[in-house]
């Protein structure tokens, strides 16, 4: 039976971000799980399959190498992707897939056609930015293709001709006594082929370090840990191998005002006591400026307001989240003797009063009196 897609077990898209890999696994876990159906055999495979998707999907470098080998990343003898030590930049996915292919691909026989590394670049946004999107300019350290050898790494005019050690093949066989063992060919390096004169400017490599400027187009909505993939711009493979892959995170600063939480933005606005008791008109801030907020009468304080469509355009859905105004009501301070006069006197006429104006104060007295009473019982 062929293995489903990892996404389609989760049901979710190809570009979910990791918080919604997240939530679809533990949906799924939940009802899956064996403890809540015992004996149901159907629903342990589903179970395991949606562990197995969620441990791939929520490893950034397995994810990565899903995305671009499938199942075929996590077989035995798979494709190669193998690494070299990146230019100590970034993550060099490289030697992450060395490790998930496992041994068998060991030896130097699929060394020639070995493809560049995969790059991460994180990338630092505002929240405006990453909310409106935008088109930037970032600089990646990398390794490109040759230019005077064409990324052959002979020089001009010759050409790498075939290792006489090893006849091309990469292997040669050692005797140990009564064994015959492989190894990689000393004299290729287990290429299969020797330069004999290498090109001058990347000293037969093929590539040589440059740092690239290149041209990201930040989609409206994106959010931290989402990624964009640039296919072919990661580093220049060695002896014109093909390129890897550059993975562009975001990553937004804290805002001073808001606080996002997937499409819904959160705010503090503080309120004078004046306003909330006798209501009013506030202004907000939205990412698109100042909008009219009415305070109605008696409004307490830590009161939320929900301003409908004021928040993120999801990148995703396309849907639109909403703004949470939360007032909190601000007690006034350098008080002229005047304005503490009338405060008193106010104090005073609301005491006399028959009419109740605190709200939650008899609960709460009531609430402190019988914890004291069962304090003593
Ligand atoms: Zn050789
Ligand atoms: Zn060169």
């Amino acid at each position: 039976m062929s293995k489903r897609d990892y996404y389609e077990v989760l049901e979710v898209s190809k570009d979910a971000s990791e918080r919604d890999i997240k939530k679809a696994y533990k949906r799924l876990a939940m009802k899956l799980h064996p403890d809540r159906n015992a004996g149901d055999k159907d629903k342990e495979e589903l179970f395991k399959e949606v562990k197995e998707a969620y441990e791939i999907l929520n490893d950034d470098q397995k994810r990565a190498a899903f995305d671009q080998y499938g199942h075929a990343a996590f077989e035995q003898g798979g494709h190669g992707g193998g690494g070299h030590g990146g230019g100590g930049f970034g993550q060099d996915f490289g030697d992450i897939f060395g490790d998930i292919f496992g041994g068998g691909r060991g030896g130097g026989r699929q060394q020639r056609q070995q493809r560049g590394s995969d790059l991460r670049y994180n990338l630092e946004l505002s929240l405006e930015d990453a909310v409106r999107g935008k088109t930037l300019e970032i600089k990646v350290p990398t390794f490109v293709s040759c230019e005077p050898c064409d990324g052959s790494g002979a020089k001009k005019g010759t050409s790498a001709k075939s290792c006489t050690t090893c006849h091309g093949h990469g292997q040669v066989q050692m005797r140990q006594g009564l064994f015959a063992v492989q190894q990689t060919c000393p004299t290729c390096s287990g290429k299969g082929k020797v330069i004999a004169s290498p090109c001058t400017s990347c000293r037969g490599q093929g590539r040589v370090e440059k740092t690239k400027t290149l041209s990201v187009k930040i989609p409206p909505g994106v959010d931290t840990g989402d990624r964009i993939r640039l296919s072919g711009e990661g580093e220049a493979g060695e002896h014109g191998a093909p390129a890897g892959d550059l993975y562009v995170q975001a990553n937004v600063r804290d805002h001073k005002i808001f606080v996002r939480d997937e499409n819904n933005l959160y705010c503090e606005v503080p309120i004078s006591f004046t306003t909330a008791a006798l209501g009013g008109e506030i202004e907000v801030p939205t990412l698109e400026g100042k909008v009219k907020l009415k305070i109605p009468k008696e409004t307490q304080t830590g009161k939320m307001f929900r301003l409908r469509g004021k928040g993120v355009k999801s990148v995703r859905s396309h849907s639109i989240g909403d703004l949470m105004c939360k007032v909190v009501l601000e007690t006034p301070v350098n008080l002229s003797g005047d304005q503490a006069d009338l405060l008193r006197q106010l104090d005073e006429k609301m005491g006399k009063s028959t009419i109740k104006h605190s709200p939650k104060e008899t609960g709460f007295f009531d609430g402190v009196k019988k914890f004291f009473d069962d304090l003593k019982s």
